[in-house]
């Protein structure tokens, strides 16, 4: 924040109160900024632009999960700055909010398209377009606080509570935007979450993992899936990159290094290719000696998709072999299937 606005001519108090315009009270005009001197507010709007990303479509599901799909510059650059970007084409992305009793989550895209192409996620069967800048990351919150009202003029109490990073994208192949963005949202100045409340999602980019756990210090959710490398290549092709072994190693040094708890698996159940007993065993092998809870997802299917979820007893008994070993396992619900915001579901068609 400081060195930007220092060139500008700012003062640390006037750098601190745009970014209490902006990320603390939600201004959508410099306008509004009335603390501020006519003269930088004006400089300010010649330089800045405080829009929203570009809703294309709202989802809601019956069980009150949201969708939007934003529609962006295209590119296969990441943009640094949302205003130079050339319009030539435009790339879409989606945000899912989930709302709960008692916490609200929004999961957030960091790419458009994957070019990790996991073979369970729909998001890999588009291709790979472009990095999300920090501005989109952000905007992303931005937007879902501006449609819940969610800002301390509203009301007292704070709406969304928790972001996680597990939408379209591998986020840490995106990452010096990422840690832009968790900057800004973790910054008391900024949004100001907890860095308990956000969560960043990998399949396991070993090389990044360190800095994420040194700069960031967020948790972690890992997606395993599979508890060998052999089946673990044939459903997560980044395996033939990032084996197992040197995953695992790198896992386990993330709690330490980034003094949070433990890390949280993610493995989906998928029938008859992950969700035997022999491999519930080998995960509890797999996950020993490292501080893990293990959530169990159910496969959420799209058209074309060559899986089909495990049966109730099934996903039991994996629960069950792996709680027995010591792990908290727990069994996800499902949210907005029936919008295609589920879990693996997110692909951002536009047709
Ligand atoms: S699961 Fe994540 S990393 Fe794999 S294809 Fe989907 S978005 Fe990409």
């Amino acid at each position: 924040m400081c060195a930007q606005f220092e060139e500008l001519g700012l003062t640390l108090l006037q750098a601190r109160q745009t970014w209490d315009w902006v990320y603390r009270q939600g201004a959508l005009s410099f306008e509004a900024m009335t603390n501020l001197p006519l003269a930088v507010r004006y400089r300010l709007e010649e330089l800045y632009s405080l829009e929203r990303l570009p809703t294309f479509q709202e989802h809601l599901s019956c069980d009150g999960t949201r969708k939007w799909v934003f529609s962006l510059p295209g590119g296969s650059d990441a943009p640094t700055q949302l205003s130079s970007i050339p319009s030539a084409h435009t790339a879409s992305i989606e945000t899912v909010f989930i709302p709960e009793e008692k916490r609200a989550t929004v999961c957030l895209s960091s790419q458009v398209g994957c070019s990790l192409r996991c073979c369970f996620c729909r998001t890999g069967t588009r291709l790979f377009e472009r990095n999300l800048t920090p501005h989109e990351l952000v905007s992303q919150v931005l937007h879902v606080k501006d449609k819940f009202a969610d800002w301390p003029q509203h009301s007292k109490t704070r709406y969304l509570t928790h972001i996680v990073m597990m939408g379209m994208g591998e986020p840490l192949l995106n990452y010096e935007a990422v840690k832009e963005a968790l900057a800004l949202l973790l910054d008391p100045h900024g949004l100001a979450f907890s860095r308990h409340r956000i969560t960043v999602s990998t399949s396991g980019i070993v090389p990044v993992l360190a800095s994420l756990a040194r700069d960031c210090r967020v948790p972690l959710t890992l997606s395993l899936h599979a508890p060998s490398d052999t089946l673990r290549s044939q459903l997560m092709p980044v395996n033939d990159v990032y084996p197992l072994k040197e995953l695992m190693r790198a896992v386990h040094a993330y709690p330490q290094m980034s003094k949070t708890k433990y890390v949280t698996i993610a493995y989906v159940l998928l029938k008859g290719v992950n969700d035997s007993q022999a491999e519930a065993r080998a995960l509890l092998s797999l996950l020993q000696g490292l501080p893990a809870k293990v959530n169990l997802l159910t496969f959420n299917a799209w058209k074309g998709a060559p899986f089909a979820p495990s049966s109730a007893g099934v996903c039991a008994t994996f629960s069950r072999i792996l709680t027995q070993g010591g792990i908290d396992c727990f069994r996800r619900r499902t949210r907005g299937r029936d919008i295609l915001a589920a879990c693996g579901q997110l692909r951002a068609d536009t047709q």
